[in-house]
């Protein structure tokens, strides 16, 4: 696909998303410690980081990545002796494995500046501009073939989630139990408790309304099941995009003031949005690219000893086929991403906000799955997911937001969607995301979950116990 994409916005100023870009490069950043000395270190190189930027952003120069290490064996030293808490790093993002053509989502203008992103693939379908598409979504609704579902009836169970419990200072983080804990806190936000004791929040939005106004949008039909102070301490937040039912200012700035530690991890040209909302502890990364998180933290042995429990976690952002935007003005400036984060033995794959299969516009009783539409390209990156990066122990996958279909499809995947991508990652075992919690769009609230039975039958797959929905708030553990 051309440089000059239809999926540019018009007005886009390379120079601003060139400052955009150089003042978010990934960058190897000190992450927090309870330990005085430390944190003033910390900040002093993040202050250093930036200066160093803008010095060679004024002289023209590329920006360099200073690798910071503040856990020189004396600093270490002096956490364990006075057990002061844990420290932890993240490596510079580095290209893993990848397929060929691994930036053709990059949009370039001409003289080779990123200025924004594109879905690669014909599988994403023409996406109309949003006059176009409201023009027909108005004539739609006067023609009355899109009534908003009906609320008056619905029996989503929210129940009060059981986390583990955080343990003290001196404790070693693992759980006692061997499994992955994973629980869902509505629409696209899953809490993961990882056997090494690794806590992975992703996509939280825990605000009434996914808009960017308290009073317009769309508004939860469905409680959030629990506040974020409940939440246990984090290691990481992973957001997969910029849409406002994915990320909430007010979430990651409460989630930042509850877990000063934790580290954000996102897609390209978010960083600098995190860092004007006040969060530094942030890596951007493109699709494919591989960084470490490593937490170290000292600890009491049984038998009395003083040792050091060290934590490595694999995050990598992955593709999907979606679109990004906050204001009329940004679409598709940020990158919109899958990520898998392996730590400890277990796997995840979060699939984030993701279409698979574009399709018209089709009488209602014909089968989009059916042999008129086998030509119909899907999209090859879960397939590349699988066999690059697979298998995974757990996969969250969306499955709702998808009618009409001429209008979503290649942006939001529905539930025989989902099970496609289920198959195509190597997954071992879904839950599934992005449903009851905001009516986005006009199929029935709780027909996602039915439909996902359907699929999984239709596909020779039990209907439960495989790729499976459950309450808000539930546990389910891998
Ligand atoms: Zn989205």
């Amino acid at each position: 696909m051309s440089g000059t994409s239809r999926y540019v916005s018009a007005g886009l100023r390379s120079d601003k998303l060139t400052s955009l870009f150089l003042s978010s490069t990934p960058v190897s950043v000190i992450k927090g410690t309870s330990c005085h000395e430390a944190r003033w270190s910390s900040t002093a190189s993040i202050v250093a980081t930036k200066r160093a930027r803008q010095l060679l952003f004024l002289s023209g120069s590329s920006p360099v990545h200073p690798s910071y290490n503040i856990n020189s064996s004396s600093l270490r030293r002096r956490s364990l002796n006075t057990m002061a808490g844990c420290s932890a790093t993240v490596s510079k993002p580095a290209l893993g494995v990848a397929p060929e053509n691994a930036t053709d989502h990059h949009v370039r203008d001409s003289k080779g500046e990123l200025i924004g992103f594109q879905n690669p693939h014909p599988s994403a379908g023409v996406l109309r501009n949003t006059l176009q598409t409201l023009g027909k979504m108005f004539l739609s609704r006067l023609q009355g073939k899109m009534p908003a579902p009906d609320l008056s009836n619905v029996h989503i169970p929210v129940i009060k989630p059981h986390f583990l419990e955080d343990k003290s200072q001196t404790q070693s983080r693992s759980n006692d139990t061997k499994a992955l804990r994973a629980t869902w806190l509505g629409h696209a936000c899953y809490y993961v408790e990882y056997p090494n004791g690794l806590r992975v929040l992703f996509d939280p939005v825990f605000e009434d309304r996914c808009a960017p106004s308290r009073f317009v949008g769309p508004k939860r039909y469905t409680q959030p099941p629990c506040t974020l102070a409940d939440i246990p301490k984090l290691d990481a937040i992973v957001i997969s995009h910029s849409h406002y039912d994915h990320l909430s200012e007010p979430t990651v700035r409460e989630l930042a003031k509850h877990n000063p530690e934790a580290h954000f991890f996102v897609g390209l040209g978010l960083a600098s949005w995190f860092r004007d909302t006040g969060i530094d502890k942030v890596t951007e990364m493109d699709w494919w690219e591989d960084a470490t998180l490593t937490i170290k933290k000292p600890i009491i042995t049984a038998d009395g000893k003083e040792t050091v429990e060290e934590i490595d976690a694999q995050i990598s952002c992955l593709p999907c086929q979606h679109s990004s935007a906050r204001t009329g003005w940004d679409k598709d400036t940020t990158l919109w991403c899958s990520f898998a984060i392996k730590s400890g033995g277990k796997s995840v794959w979060f699939g984030g906000d993701t279409g698979y299969r574009a399709v018209p516009e089709m009488p209602a009783e014909e089968d989009d799955y059916g042999p008129k539409y086998d030509s119909l390209p899907r999209c090859p990156h879960f397939k590349h997911i699988g066999e690059l990066r697979g298998p995974f122990d757990l996969g969250l996958i969306p499955i709702g937001a998808y009618k009409p279909r001429w209008m979503w499809s290649g942006l939001h995947s529905n539930p025989y969607d989902a099970v496609e991508i289920f198959k195509d990652t190597k997954c071992e075992k879904a839950m599934a995301i992005h449903w009851g919690t905001w009516v986005l769009t006009i199929e029935e609230v709780e027909e996602p979950p039915k439909l996902l039975k359907e699929a999984m039958k239709t596909s020779g797959m039990p209907e439960t116990g495989v790729f499976d929905t459950c309450a808000i708030g539930e546990t389910k553990e891998f």
